[in-house]
């Protein structure tokens, strides 16, 4: 079983501390939702844990299976199975989704090793059966004048190839229509197994309607203040967080 420790972060950009000492453990086979305000870190903690080179930890730790990935790029953070799906994915002119995944996967492989072609596009196409994603969807560019929902059915299907042991999903303020928060639901509800440990980070309680958390937690600035079961969002859905917040500054008084 494979297990992502997050110890007591601390991280900043530039001058200004946004994660102010978070701790989660998160083990596979569970899926985690990390709720809060806008403004509060939640983005920030997800492109910390994959190595986005904006952001300088400043204080604690990531674990992956006991081991540190501070000191590791994103590209090999990615190698080592952490995959961050992004809020707001980039278009990419002239390159299919085949020929995409493909080199995804085979940047993944030591080097000299070499991808047989063969052996991919059968892995690929049983990938795309199992979410019911239609063959000529592949020859498309990736995200170029995609809708919502297209984005988001690229990015399950590269989380369905490259089989990550965790997924940090940041949907907030993505403004998923239905058809993108069915795609990402049906997608993660069909991933989701032993395998699979999930950090779905989202505003809205609407998402967990639909891939329901094992684990709720609230974050506020740059904490997590409160973690519960699925009940926690919906009575965070019910109350508004300044209930959280008016609870936090009873408890500081
Ligand atoms: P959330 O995802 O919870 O809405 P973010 O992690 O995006 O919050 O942002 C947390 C704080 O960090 C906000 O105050 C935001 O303005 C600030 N911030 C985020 N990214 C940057 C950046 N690249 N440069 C400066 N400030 C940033
Ligand atoms: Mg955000």
């Amino acid at each position: 079983m494979a297990s992502l420790v997050i110890k007591d972060l601390h991280a900043s950009i530039g001058d200004k501390p946004i994660v102010k000492g978070l701790s989660l453990t998160i083990n596979s086979g569970e899926v985690h939702a990390i709720m809060g305000p806008n403004g509060t870190g939640k983005s920030t903690l997800a492109k910390v844990i994959a190595g986005h080179p904006d952001y300088t930890v400043t204080g604690g730790d990531v674990l992956l299976d006991g081991k540190s990935v501070l000191e590791q790029e994103a590209d090999e953070r990615a190698r080592a199975g952490l995959f961050l799906a992004f809020q707001y994915p980039s278009e990419i002119p002239g390159v299919s989704i085949a020929n995409f995944l493909r080199a995804a996967v085979q940047a993944r492989m030591a080097e000299g090793e070499e991808i047989d072609a063969a052996a991919y596009y059968k892995r690929l196409y049983a990938r795309m059966d199992m979410l019911k994603i239609d063959r000529k969807f592949t020859s498309r560019s990736v995200n170029e004048g995609f809708s919502g929902g297209e984005k988001k059915r690229c990015e399950i299907l590269q989380m369905a190839i490259l089989e990550p042991k965790f997924a940090l999903m940041d949907e907030t303020d993505s403004g998923l229509d239905i058809d993108a928060l069915r795609i990402v639901s049906e997608g993660v509800n069909t991933l989701r197994g032993p395998g699979l440990g999930v950090l779905m980070i989202t505003h809205y309680q609407r998402l967990l309607n639909y891939i329901v958390p094992d684990f709720v937690h609230v974050l506020y600035d740059g904490r997590i203040v409160k973690s519960g079961d699925k009940s926690l969002a919906l009575e965070l859905e019910a109350k508004g967080y300044d209930w959280v917040k008016r609870e936090l500054a009873a408890a500081n008084a």
